[in-house]
């Protein structure tokens, strides 16, 4: 057990003290593993990153990365062909085939839940709330608003920050059990153990984020980071 859980001895939590960790270089060629190369993108990171950037803007800045995110990872969705009308004459369009899901995990994942709302107006949104206790890092599932009728050709699990894996595997274990055909986890910054473990875990679903960071601190804080994206967004410090 470890000694410096406020649980047991009221000192500071350092669930990641000691744990060993990947490098960064060591996970960059995992499979479909996706990280973002567009220069919009790092523009915008670095604004997000900034701890000058306050609550509103950094809440808009979650919304057009997760956008651009949303681009990306939509971009090999299945169509089907629909016969329209342009003012002109008769043609053959093409329509996304079949519901798409997106799940954020509360609550920091509601921004990114927008975005893919901006992108894809009729998505269909399932709340899944994932607390991580701050001692043991585990993620414990508080709330699930999951339809039982499920008719999706994809669902994207959103949460901004992958930093163990903890919250992203569950949440991904619990999207299994409604037998979407397919899953994809999509996040804003990853620590290279969480990587890795949602990777090795789910070796059937593609991650898609915007940067990879160096490593966890004793906190299981993702560094360099940007802090809490929860308390970023909403403005709970
Ligand atoms: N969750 C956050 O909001 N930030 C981190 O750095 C890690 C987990």
């Amino acid at each position: 057990m470890n000694e410096t859980n406020t649980q047991y001895g009221g000192r500071p939590s350092l669930p990641m003290q000691g744990v060993p960790q990947p490098k960064r270089d060591e996970v960059l060629g995992l499979p479909r593993v996706h990280i973002s190369t567009h220069p919009v993108m790092a523009h915008k990171m670095t604004a997000l990153r900034d701890k000058n950037t306050q609550p509103p803007e950094f809440y808009r800045l979650v919304k057009e990365i997760g956008m651009l995110l949303a681009y990306e990872a939509t971009a090999n969705l299945a169509l089907e062909p629909v016969e329209i009308e342009t003012p002109l004459e008769r043609m053959i369009g093409r329509r996304l085939a079949g519901g798409i899901g997106v799940t954020p995990i509360l609550r920091a994942g509601l921004g990114m839940a927008e975005s893919f709302r901006e992108v894809i107006p009729d998505v269909q949104i399932w709340h899944l709330g994932l607390r991580r206790d701050e001692n043991t890092l585990q993620a414990m599932e508080y709330y699930n608003q999951l339809p039982h009728k499920v008719d999706l050709q994809v669902c994207y699990a959103v949460d901004p920050m992958l930093a163990t894996g903890g919250s992203a595997i569950d949440a991904i274990n619990i999207l299994k059990r409604r037998g979407i055909p397919r899953l994809s986890y999509v996040g804003i910054i990853a620590a290279p153990y969480g990587l890795l473990k949602l990777s090795q875990t789910h070796p059937d679903i593609d991650i898609f984020v915007a940067a990879l960071d160096e490593s966890l601190n004793d906190r299981g804080y993702i560094m360099p980071g940007l802090g809490d994206a929860g308390d970023r967004q909403f403005g709970t410090f």
